[in-house]
């Protein structure tokens, strides 16, 4: 075989190799047209041939090494253009897809009980009054009938700014402002944060939420009183919920009690969240004491009342089954998406 030959022969096996399914080109141009390739082995044999044969090989080898290298990037351009078609295709976004929903919260759970709790009170014909969680010594405690030296601030103990200025242990102080600056007949609710100087644990926070009803008229007995709650606690736990008045003392009001439902779980008979009692303590309530309408001009002799106290937090733990009042502020996705 002549070197012409050789070459051609060469040629036509490159291409093939190159127009194959799945050439490798990089390894072909090693083979071919590399520096111990056969393209370059061959002409390192021209030496060999007549001053004839010289330039017409030579200029053969050159047009086979520029028809290969062309192959080379042909093909290589036909591969990045099938990849890019094939990503292309795979990437194509299809606008009439529906929408992956987008996760939208909801109300915490201590927000959702004391909306449940408003909308009970307003359907009985409360209106809700808010007012300072930063508070006058005077509403929190002494127009309330605590002074300075009562044990009751004991229990209450709060975070004091100054000695006169408080966070509120309490939402009662909004009860006095309301009687200060409205006459009888009131009846109102005062949802609200309140503070105590407690350390945190599983029933105990150094802010919680307490949720204080009042109702000042002529001739308000503890009938009324009574009554209320018992709608109350029929609406919030069940149609089949008692109430259970237990005697109490508040400094605010006269006579004060303590009330219980019956557990809306066992429904009386005992059970792990009433803890066998058959009961579960839910707020405080009584008549308010003629000092503190006093201290607010509203005549004792002439007008009566009654108020009462629930915490939020405990409202929705019974009614929720939670057992650790930390859970709500700690902001967990995993325990609010619960609820
Ligand atoms: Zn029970």
């Amino acid at each position: 075989m002549d070197m012409k030959e050789k070459l051609e022969q060469m040629k036509a096996e490159a291409l093939e190799q190159i127009h194959a399914e799945n050439a490798d080109l990089e390894q072909i141009k090693i083979r071919y047209l590399g520096k111990k390739g056969e393209l370059t082995a061959v002409l390192r044999g021209m030496g060999a041939l007549s001053n004839e044969e010289r330039p017409k090989i030579g200029q053969l080898a050159n047009e086979i090494r520029a028809n290969i290298e062309a192959a080379i990037a042909k093909k290589a351009q036909e591969i990045q253009s099938k990849a890019l078609d094939l990503k292309l295709r795979s990437e194509r976004l299809d606008v009439t897809m529906p929408a992956k929903p987008l996760p939208a919260g909801h109300l915490h759970p201590l927000t959702q009980v004391q909306r449940q709790l408003e909308e009970i009170f307003i359907g009985m014909g409360f209106s809700i009054v808010e007012g300072p969680e930063v508070e006058l010594d005077y509403y929190n405690f002494q127009a309330l009938n605590i002074p300075k030296d009562h044990p009751a601030r004991d229990t209450q103990d709060t975070f004091y700014i100054t000695d006169n200025i408080l966070l509120r242990s309490q939402t009662s102080p909004v009860q006095v402002r309301t009687m200060e600056h409205r006459k009888p007949p009131i009846r109102i609710i005062s949802p609200g944060r309140v503070y105590r100087s407690d350390a945190l644990d599983s029933t105990h926070s150094p802010l919680f939420h307490q949720l204080e009803g009042l109702v000042v008229d002529e001739g308000i007995t503890m009938g009324d009183l009574k009554g209320t709650l018992e709608v109350f606690a029929k609406k919030m736990f069940g149609e089949s919920t008692r109430i259970r008045f237990r005697p109490h003392h508040f400094p605010f009001t006269e006579p004060s009690a303590e009330v219980d439902v019956s557990c809306f779980v066992c429904g009386g008979s005992g059970c792990r969240l009433c803890k066998g009692e058959g009961w579960i303590e839910i707020l405080g309530a009584g008549m308010v004491h003629p000092f503190v309408l006093s201290n607010c001009d509203i005549d004792p002799e002439k007008y009566s009342g009654f108020a009462f106290g629930l915490g939020i937090e405990r409202i929705a733990m019974a009614s929720l089954g939670i057992d650790d009042i930390r859970l709500f502020y700690e902001n967990d996705q995993r325990f609010l998406s619960q609820f």
